[in-house]
């Protein structure tokens, strides 16, 4: 199977489920996660016609995608835990930033948009599951979190965005983000993976971040 064959085959899939759902297909967004991947995996993807990618590491980003952007269209979503001290390269090369999740870091992300001149999209990632290794706003945080960014960023801040704990069933995740979502006028909710996109899908995503389903395993 070539990244062609996968792509076809997930946005298929993608498009069935958005139909179950009884969603428009063309409301589901594809995230094709090309992180560990090389140049030529992301050079095929766009030669399939795929606009839409997300990268985990700001450093592994800069080496793969600003130079592309001369000859190809396409958007970067960076979808992984942010540090404070990558904010500056984040806000210069992205165009939306999944994993706004505390005050500091949304201090960094203003302070760097100021200097840069460019204001990407911005998702609250929220740590659903509670887990002490994985970033984001906790949940019970998540409402005075999201009211505060919403009077900072305006219309930049566009939804929300989680990953579920593996060895749980993920749909009462999905839900209550999309539910937060909706509850707070946003209309962005990216969750979903390899794994689960489609349950994501019927749970209300907006955007589904595929990586392992489209590029292979990263081994
Ligand atoms: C790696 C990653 C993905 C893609 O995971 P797959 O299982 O390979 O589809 C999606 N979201 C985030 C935040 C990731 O780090």
């Amino acid at each position: 199977m070539t990244i062609e064959d996968n792509l076809r085959e997930v946005r298929d899939r993608i498009a069935n489920a958005a139909l179950r759902a009884g969603r428009k297909p063309e409301d589901v967004t594809l995230v094709a996660v090309s992180k560990t991947k090389p140049v030529e995996a992301v050079l095929a993807a766009l030669a399939a016609g795929q606009t839409v990618f997300g990268e985990n590491r700001v450093q592994e980003a800069e080496t793969k995608f600003p130079a592309l952007r001369a000859a190809h269209r396409f958007s970067l979503h960076l979808i992984g835990g942010l540090q404070t001290n990558k904010a500056r390269e984040a806000v210069r090369i992205g165009d939306v930033i999944e994993t706004l999740d505390r005050p500091r870091l949304a201090d960094a992300i203003a302070a760097a948009m100021d200097k840069e001149g460019r204001r990407p999209s911005l998702l609250i990632e929220v740590n659903t599951g509670a887990e002490a290794q994985k970033s984001g706003v906790p949940r019970d945080d998540a409402d005075a979190f999201i009211a505060d960014c919403k009077a900072r960023f305006g219309a930049g801040l566009k939804g929300l965005m989680c990953i579920p704990p593996h060895d749980e069933d993920p749909r009462p995740h999905f839900t209550w983000l999309a539910d937060r979502a909706a509850r707070h006028g946003l209309g962005v909710v990216s969750m979903g993976m390899s794994a689960d996109y489609e349950i994501a899908i019927e749970c209300g995503a907006t955007l589904v971040r595929v990586g392992t389903a489209i590029f292979g395993g990263r081994g």
